[in-house]
């Protein structure tokens, strides 16, 4: 078995319906295309105990095509980890772009950085050791920072993503996007709570209400994309 099918075993990552066709778009679409230091920060977090919640590589993909779309240039990322996300984010904006990046543990970043630094890249990211839901308040303290940015990563803190759409929908401007990850929860969104494993019934419960909040508000349109496990594009369209 090469290294990538190795690493890639890990389909719960996946919702599709085989294992085989989860491969099959990685191999023909998506590794192929992935950016060197990208691949390499894969392969660390794959020694990671928690390598799991690393951003799939196919949702990955998707993300940059957003940032590309909307010529993103100052963005905002909750939940780094080792930094796929953040590294791919940092790797498609162009060379004066910004993205304030916050994680309230720096551990894994630290892990991830020599890649980031090595790609040249580190220049263009703010990273913030904190809980998310403050740094973000703190931003909208400055006007300039209301409809000052162009995209949202969120992957962090499930149990405050509504709190945090408050905030984004004044931090992101009219057009701009916020993609939330993890919106299937596992695929719990569509079982009966008795045959969700009591470790994701928390969860379950706050993405259910996520998704219906998300779904009745005005200010975006959305796309619920099952990449990864989950992705909820939204378009701030007021
Ligand atoms: N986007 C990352 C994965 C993020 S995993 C990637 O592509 O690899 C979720 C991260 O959110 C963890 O690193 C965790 O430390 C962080 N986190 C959890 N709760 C948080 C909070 N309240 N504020 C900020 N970060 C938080
Ligand atoms: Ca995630």
């Amino acid at each position: 078995m090469d290294k990538e099918k190795k690493e890639s075993v890990s389909f719960t990552k996946g919702l599709l319906q085989s294992e085989e066709l989860y491969q099959y778009i990685l191999e023909t679409s998506v590794y192929p295309r992935e950016p060197e230091p990208l691949k390499e920060l894969r392969d660390i977090t794959a020694t990671h105990p928690r390598s799991i919640m690393a951003t799939a590589p196919d949702a990955g993909q998707l993300i940059a095509m957003l940032l590309k779309l909307t010529n993103a240039k100052r963005t905002i990322e909750v939940g780094v980890f080792t930094g796929y996300s953040l590294l791919l984010t940092a790797l498609t904006i162009p060379e004066d772009g910004k993205i304030v990046a916050v994680d309230l543990n720096r551990d894994a970043y630290d892990i991830g950085l020599p890649v980031i630094r090595r790609a040249g890249v580190e220049n263009k990211i703010d990273f913030i050791e904190s809980e998310a839901l403050p740094v973000l308040d703190q931003l909208l303290e400055d006007p300039e920072n209301e409809n000052g940015f162009d995209f949202a990563f969120i992957d962090a803190d499930k149990i405050n993503y509504w709190n945090y759409h408050e905030r984004l929908m004044k931090l992101v401007k009219v057009g701009g996007i916020v993609v939330y990850d993890n919106t299937l929860w596992g695929g719990t969104v569509a079982m009966p709570e008795e045959c969700t494993p009591e470790k994701m019934r928390e969860g379950r419960q706050r993405t259910l209400d996520l998704n219906k909040l998300l779904a009745a508000d005005p200010r975006v349109q959305i796309s619920l994309a099952p990449l990864g496990d989950g992705i909820t594009i939204c378009r701030r369209i007021h």
